[in-house]
């Protein structure tokens, strides 16, 4: 069976339990302090490898970072091109009030000192019929999407989180996109008219001529584009505790589910049942549900 490369982010995120959030010049006081592994990377290479595949994580930790791989290997994902580097790891302070609202600083550390030798690394694990996996976490991605090019890599780009990079990107490798609503807008250059996002999908389709292209709307569900035109897939109704990640879950269950052979409609389907399932448990990397969880929502329908 083909496998899932990603060459991707691993965060350690603080999280703290305040009454208010600070505002300029103050300091408030935690509540609580809680560390968990996130990063977009490791969400959804940990989402994959539930899903049921292979999958090698490759990219950057600091020394502070060693239990971010461990996490990883826990899953069964191989972390061999994982390389300690200088510095501290990537990560995040996440400020949580008392309406359960959230408000965030990250540090890329070293998801964004990644070498030439690391992307290399990521590319020559990519044998016939693998994905590799990028998000909008690391560094030089327009020197990877090229190098990616070159060798005729199957590529899935999660554009996420934008800021302001993906203006510059060529996408013509990409054979897979995958965006929220913010993310398209922005890498489109245009915003939906009302809830009507065709010249969205249109502008990404220029922007990304080989790809086919997911747009995640939440609980609106999400809207796909191949050459065969555009559809649209309901969410699954769930009680939403905590979004942190549901994207992850998403496209670590999409892409476990196409690498395993089952049609893009059904992808789709487990990816929806996985982010839907992620929104009704808090956290990052803790809130990604069981292969056999996201199965049994799917037969229940949305
Ligand atoms: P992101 O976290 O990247 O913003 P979304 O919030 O669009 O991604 O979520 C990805 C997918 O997860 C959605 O397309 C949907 O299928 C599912 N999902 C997300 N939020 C909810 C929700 N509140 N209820 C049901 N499904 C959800």
């Amino acid at each position: 069976m083909p496998k899932l490369v990603n060459l991707g982010s691993l965060c350690i995120d603080h999280v703290y339990r305040v009454p208010a959030f600070t505002g300029p010049g103050e300091t408030v006081s935690s509540l609580t302090h809680e560390v968990f592994p996130g990063g977009k990377g490791l969400n959804q290479s940990i989402a994959a490898a539930r899903a049921g595949i292979d999958v090698v994580h490759v990219g950057c930790v600091g020394e502070d970072g060693g239990w971010l791989t461990d996490t990883l290997s826990a899953e069964g994902i191989d972390v061999s091109g994982l390389r300690v580097a200088e510095g501290a790891s990537g990560h995040a302070m996440i400020q949580v009030n008392e309406s359960g609202e959230n408000a965030i600083v990250i540090f890329g550390g070293t998801n964004r000192t990644l070498a030439r030798d690391d992307m290399e690394t990521a590319l020559a694990r990519v044998e016939r019929g693998d994905w590799l996996m990028l998000q909008n976490e690391i560094n030089d991605l327009d020197l990877v999407l090229r190098l990616a090019g070159e060798r005729g890599c199957q590529v899935a780009f999660n554009v996420a989180p934008v800021d302001g990079r993906e203006a510059g990107y060529d996408l013509s490798c990409v054979g897979l996109l995958i965006v929220n609503e913010i993310e398209a807008s922005a890498l489109a250059g245009t915003d939906a008219t009302g809830d009507d996002w065709s010249g969205v999908m249109a502008a990404l389709g220029e922007r990304a001529p080989k790809a086919a292209i997911v747009l995640t709307l939440g609980a609106d569900g999400l809207v796909y584009r191949d050459e065969t035109g555009l559809t649209t897939f309901p969410a699954y109704a769930v009680t939403a505790v905590d979004e942190t990640a549901a994207g992850d879950a998403f496209i670590g269950f999409l892409m476990g589910s196409l690498i395993q052979g089952e049609s893009m409609e059904s992808a789709l389907r487990m990816g929806s049942a996985a982010g839907a399932l992620a929104v009704t448990q808090a956290g990052a990397a803790s809130s990604l549900p069981a292969v056999a969880d996201v199965r049994g929502l799917v037969q229940t329908g949305p």
